[in-house]
């Protein structure tokens, strides 16, 4: 099928990079595209063309020019969305609209011409080519009811590289998917972390070669516990709807994502004060797309956090690598003097235990003083005490645990904990 396994002999031919593809080839490839973008998107943008007004693209000379255009983010797309596209609404593709869980916010809506959808399949054909192919039966436990959906454009990427693909969509109902696996008895997995593992626990004696998570935080300890139930090799892989749904990918090391370098230049800067911060160091993911036509992205703050790997991968590679997605800045709770709670950490803690299958969270402020009720979903003849006693033991907080049925997604939303200031009844 002429897909080679590396994301890397993508990226060269992708960029037109013979040889060797090295960072500063790339450097030079990414900088070219990053003065095309910017001039596409101030003349055919009315949000950019004011925006960068002052700005001529000619002087952008290499990558680290690019910190001097401001940043953008969510609430831009939310109120100027429309602004940004820089193509005629007849053109348009798909429109995705984002809605943020417990929010009042608008709703964000990402656009998406033919040729943009067409570069996603483009990566997903190749990411996936790294770990499965011809004639692997895949089954894609993520959101496919919408045409051009992530379903949709995996199972084309998919049939590009002659694997067989089953569109199950987000799972809902595990008996039902447990039972569609068995008769499948798929070679590959793609879904969502908290799905995957109620899933394995539901069919302990499927042996699915490689499952790939997305969608989500994934967790270390779910990805051990995927590893151990069906004896798999699990990638992780990095994208949301505003990157093109593609990001990047780990490769078979297991250190880092792979990133589709030919369409996305990624940065770290400090959340506080928006400098570009040196690899290595912890900070926010912001990226700018390098061939999106129906709406560019540039200088997103995406909220994440994470850092960039300058150095080598085993793999080979030596191209950037973005590290392991170390949750969302909204998502951490400061309860002062240098204590602060997340979802990540929850569900390290959590889901390292073998008798939780799943649970949400719910913090709560009560003059002052913070408390975290849990709600767990555990194996049968679980001692609910125990798990407490362990929670209480692995948090600075007063934890009360409950039983619970877990935490539901249609694909669209992230896990999170939930925030209730001043309530008193805990
Ligand atoms: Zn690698």
């Amino acid at each position: 099928m002429g897909y080679i396994k590396s994301i890397d002999n993508w990226i060269a031919k992708r960029t037109g990079l013979d040889g060797e593809i090295n960072q500063s080839k790339l450097g030079l490839y990414q900088t070219d595209k990053l003065r095309q973008t910017i001039k596409y998107a101030q003349e055919h943008s009315p949000f950019y063309c004011k925006l960068y007004e002052k700005f001529d693209s000619a002087s952008l000379n290499s990558i680290s020019d690019l910190a001097q255009l401001p940043l953008t983010n969510t609430e831009d797309i939310t109120r100027q969305g429309n602004q940004m596209t820089c193509i005629d609404q007849s053109q348009i593709k798909r429109i995705v609209t984002l809605t943020s869980t417990g929010s009042t916010a608008a709703p964000k809506r990402i656009f998406f011409s033919d040729e943009d959808l067409e570069l996603t399949v483009d990566f997903f054909a190749n990411g996936m080519a790294t770990m499965t192919g011809e004639d692997q039966r895949v089954m894609i436990c993520m959101p496919c009811d919408k045409p051009d959906g992530i379903g949709d454009l995996l199972a084309r990427g998919l049939e590009r590289i002659g694997a067989e693909s089953y569109r199950y969509g987000a799972i809902a109902d595990y008996d039902a998917a447990a039972a569609v696996m068995g008769k499948l008895a798929p070679d590959c997995l793609v879904g969502i972390p908290g799905q995957m593992l109620k899933l394995a626990l539901a069919t302990p004696q499927m042996r699915p070669a490689v499952v790939l998570l997305s969608a989500d935080f994934i967790p270390d300890a779910i990805s051990k516990r995927l590893a151990d139930l069906w004896n798999c090799e699990v990638y992780a892989h990095y994208g949301m709807t505003e990157s093109g749904l593609g990001g990047g990918v780990e490769c078979g090391a297991h250190t880092g994502y792979h990133l589709r370098h030919a369409d996305l230049l990624f940065e770290i800067i400090d959340p506080a004060n928006g400098e570009v911060l040196p690899d290595g160091q912890r900070g926010e993911v912001v990226f700018t797309t390098l061939n999106r036509q129906a709406m560019p992205l540039i200088r997103y703050r995406t909220g994440d956090i994470s850092r960039i790997i300058g150095n080598p991968c085993s793999c080979g590679s030596r191209l950037k690598r973005l590290g392991k997605i170390e949750g969302r800045y909204s998502n951490i709770f400061h309860l002062g003097k240098d204590r602060t709670i997340s979802v990540n950490l929850l569900d390290e803690i959590l889901f390292s235990r073998p008798e939780v299958i799943d649970y949400t969270a719910c913090l709560s402020n009560n003059k002052g003083e913070w408390r975290l009720s849990v709600e767990a979903l555990l194996e049968k003849r679980t001692s609910i005490t125990d798990i407490e006693k362990y929670l209480k033991n692995s948090l600075d907080i007063p934890v009360r645990l409950n039983t619970g049925g877990g935490f539901l997604t249609n694909g669209t939303l992230k896990r999170q904990i939930n925030a209730i200031q001043t309530k008193e009844n805990l």
